[in-house]
């Protein structure tokens, strides 16, 4: 398979090339140059399929000609050590919960599929590879778990200084080893400035070698779309899989563009609804047509706060830049703090489900959105105790911290500042790599 950049003006590059370098020389996104379709034949029996093999499936479509099919197959195993289980919320809606691997959150699928491959494909080269993330919480933790540990691999982690809360600091500043936790005097969309210039940077990559893991990377992104074909087939099981219904907490769009990959492969979704916090730049798209970035806002849902959502390229290039066919298939909702507040307390008054702040967003965007005849399934990313002051706040009672989470926390916390200057993070580069 080929990846071709959403900017154009790059050439093609094989598997290999696009997950190690992440972003194309002209700053585009890699995208797959075809969407294999799956046969009728797998949809039909999917119901029988445990999430491995669906997952393997998937995987092979995609990257079945790069990788031997012994390697692909240990990748997603190894990737899929815990589970994603579909689990009803009331009568129509239910909850798709991404958050039981090792950091809690839906991007340990991605990061642990991302580090296995790019392990894999540079395994041989003798060469010390840089990762260098950008994260607004959880997207460090994840991405940083994945790869601990992993030989010839050094991972930064970028993260604005005070925004992101104890716990998920926790979880990617207490490693050590190879991960160096950076924190940036700044906001989000500044560390992922300092990252998209180091890959700018000839001078830079002529002396280290870098990649990139936010949801730019295809293998980040594709892997996403397992556990929406496993979805389906846990619902179809129960008979509940008609006129179906996806929606999506959004940020940098990652998540969303699997799930949208997946319909295009041929997983039978009616509609997706994209929610957002106050950070509403796709949702303003949908509306006028004009995408238009911003600064973003601090939320209640701050894995979410993104002012320029990377994804939208894929999303934009995946419907040949057609709003029209774009609002034909994906609808959109901004959910404020009040309501994130709001949805979790009544959520659990009725329900008696605990909601973290980002799925809470998207439990409100479906249950004001879900018609009739509809059935829902909104991604629950993250666990509550990870953001444990708002979610007991809101039902009025404490959450469990699970055993996991609960170890990070003993951990000792140790960080490089940086005030977020360039200047400044391309020296701390080149010490550390010296
Ligand atoms: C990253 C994240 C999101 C947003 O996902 P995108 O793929 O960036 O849209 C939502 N919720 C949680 C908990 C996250 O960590």
């Amino acid at each position: 398979m080929k990846y071709y950049s959403t900017n154009g003006k790059a050439p093609v590059a094989d598997l290999r090339k696009a997950v190690v370098k992440g972003l194309a020389e002209d700053r585009g996104l890699y995208m797959p140059e075809r969407i294999p379709a799956l046969p009728q034949s797998f949809f039909e029996r999917i119901q029988e399929l445990s999430f491995t093999e669906i997952a393997c499936t998937v995987a092979n479509a995609f990257f079945g000609e790069d990788v031997p099919p012994e390697v692909l197959n240990r990748i997603v195993g190894e990737t899929l050590a815990f589970d994603c289980p579909v689990v009803p919320v009331t009568d129509r809606i239910f909850s798709l919960e991404l958050f039981h691997g090792p950091t809690l959150a839906f991007k340990d699928v991605g990061a642990r599929f991302m580090a296995r491959l790019l392990a894999f494909f540079t395994k041989d080269s003798g060469e010390a590879l840089n990762v260098l993330v950008a994260t607004s919480g959880d997207t460090g933790s994840a991405v940083a778990n994945g790869f601990l540990g992993v030989p010839g691999i050094h991972v930064y982690v970028l993260y604005p200084k005070g925004k992101v809360s104890p716990i998920q600091e926790s979880q990617f500043t207490t490693l050590g080893g190879n991960i160096t936790a950076v924190e940036v005097a700044g906001s989000f969309d500044d560390c992922q400035t300092l990252v998209k210039n180091a890959f700018m940077d000839a001078e830079l990559n002529d002396a280290l070698h870098l990649t990139s893991a936010n949801s730019i990377n295809v293998a980040r992104f594709l892997p996403q779309s397992f556990y929406f074909f496993n979805a389906y087939a846990r619902l179809k099981a129960l008979g509940r899989a008609d006129r179906l219904v996806v929606c999506v907490p959004s940020g940098n769009f990652g998540n969303l563009c699997s799930a949208l990959f997946a319909k295009r492969m041929g997983l039978p979704v009616s509609r997706f609804i994209a929610a957002n916090n106050r950070n509403d730049v796709f949702y303003q798209y949908l509306q006028t047509g004009e995408y238009v970035p911003k600064p973003s806002i601090q939320t209640l849902a701050n894995a979410m706060d993104v002012g320029d959502p990377s994804n939208f390229a894929r999303i934009y290039d995946l419907y040949e830049k057609d709003w029209g066919r774009i609002r034909a298939d994906i609808s959109g909702a901004v959910v404020t703090d009040d309501e994130i507040l709001a949805t979790i307390s009544a959520c659990y008054k009725s329900n008696d489900y605990v909601l973290d702040p980002h799925g809470a967003c998207g439990f409100k965007a479906i249950s004001d959105g879900l018609r009739p005849e509809e059935t829902g399934v909104f991604c629950e990313t993250a666990h509550p105790a990870k953001f444990l002051s708002t979610v007991e706040k809101a039902i009025g009672s404490p959450v469990a911290i699970p055993d996991r989470l609960a170890a990070f926390l003993k951990g000792e916390k140790q960080t490089v500042p940086l005030s977020g200057s360039y200047s400044e993070f391309k020296r701390l580069l080149l010490q550390s790599a010296t």
